[in-house]
């Protein structure tokens, strides 16, 4: 009998061991321990090998084989889709219960997130720039849901706008019990798939969400039973092209994140769920990377934070730095507010 494993490289005590887990551990390896000892695999012909090994993997959108390897973090492999253009990390979660159950027992302490009052003060940053164009969007709203809302902020700000109820939904119960504290609305721990208000919603909100869904089609069909024929879902989301290079991103938390949205696959996405694309604004990454506000905000580490300080108080540093960044990377990743409407009723 062959079983399901896979291979996973462990750097320890300095040497470099290599052990095989059953696929069902899948999420599982985002514990302390784990982080600390995986290593990214670093190069195409690691993730090649590994394989050789199992099952060929498939775009978990729309089931398309044939991929381009982009890179690997953490053990696993980001792929490009040949036919949806979505990135996706191999192997891929196939329990969506699980990957619900693994976000919501999230330890941010032990995976070197950003704790709640950090994310907290991050988000105040982000909707300085994204909140009048979202409060334009939902103007006429008298009913929406924040799907992922995190430490609450977006709601925190919406429940301010007259006539206008609102719902969060947040899987981990640490930033739940959080978002309870700041913003005056219902906030719920119950994965969208099994949510049944009594009511539909005019706007859905996904900000930075995305790359947590573990299966975007049933999330799709469930946004669909619960916005109104004329609502609006709205997207705040990266998206990015396969010459991606890994150096993009500090860290692109993988397995965390389990995909990235390619250039045409919110395209993709909106055709195959009767939805039309009614907004669509992409704004180069390196505007948002090197805002100084973001460089201003503290991290866990003290060197780095250091370095972001000693940063912004240097004249030239950071439009240098966005330069630089500008000409390695060019025009393959950027960040995107996307607005969708049941199609037909634009
Ligand atoms: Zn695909």
């Amino acid at each position: 009998m062959q079983l399901d494993v896979r291979r996973v490289r462990l750097y320890h005590t300095g040497r470099l061991s290599e052990i095989y887990l059953p696929r069902g551990l899948n999420g599982v390896v985002v514990s302390e321990e784990n982080l600390k000892m995986s290593r990214p695999a670093g190069d195409a012909d690691d993730g090649a090998k590994s394989a050789n090994q199992r099952s060929a993997p498939r775009c978990p959108v729309c089931g398309e084989t044939r991929y381009t390897y982009v890179f690997s973090e953490r053990g696993h492999r980001l792929l490009s889709c040949h036919d949806c253009e979505l990135l996706y990390i191999d192997p891929y979660p196939q329990q969506a219960d699980n990957q619900h159950h693994v976000v919501s027992e999230y330890d941010y302490d032990s995976l070197k997130i950003l704790d709640c009052d950090r994310h907290y003060q991050a988000s105040i940053m982000a909707y300085r720039s994204y909140w009048p164009r979202l409060r334009e969007e939902i103007r006429s709203a008298t009913r929406m849901l924040d799907l992922g809302c995190g430490t609450g902020h977006l709601l925190e700000l919406a429940c301010q706008l007259p006539g206008l109820r609102c719902v969060g939904i947040e899987l981990n119960r640490e930033r739940a019990a959080y978002a309870r504290g700041r913003a005056p609305c219902e906030i719920l721990e119950v994965p969208i798939e099994d949510y049944e208000p009594a009511e539909r919603f005019d706007v859905i909100t996904l900000m930075d969400v995305f790359a947590h869904i573990p299966n975007v089609n049933d999330f799709f069909r469930a946004v669909r039973r619960l916005l109104k024929p004329n609502g609006k879902l709205i997207f705040k989301v990266g998206e990015m092209s396969r010459s991606i290079r890994k150096d993009a991103m500090h860290d692109w938390q993988i397995p965390d994140h389990l995909q990235f949205l390619g250039m045409k696959t919110m395209g993709w996405l909106a055709e195959k769920h009767g939805m039309t694309v009614v907004r669509h604004d992409r704004v180069p990454y390196a505007d948002e990377l090197f805002a100084p506000a973001l460089w201003r905000l503290s991290g866990r580490s003290t060197l780095r934070n250091f370095l972001k300080r000693s940063i912004v108080v240097t004249p030239f540093a950071l439009p240098l730095l966005a330069s630089l960044y500008r000409l390695r990377h060019g025009n393959t990743i950027f960040s995107s507010l996307i607005v969708l409407t049941p199609a037909g009723d634009a």
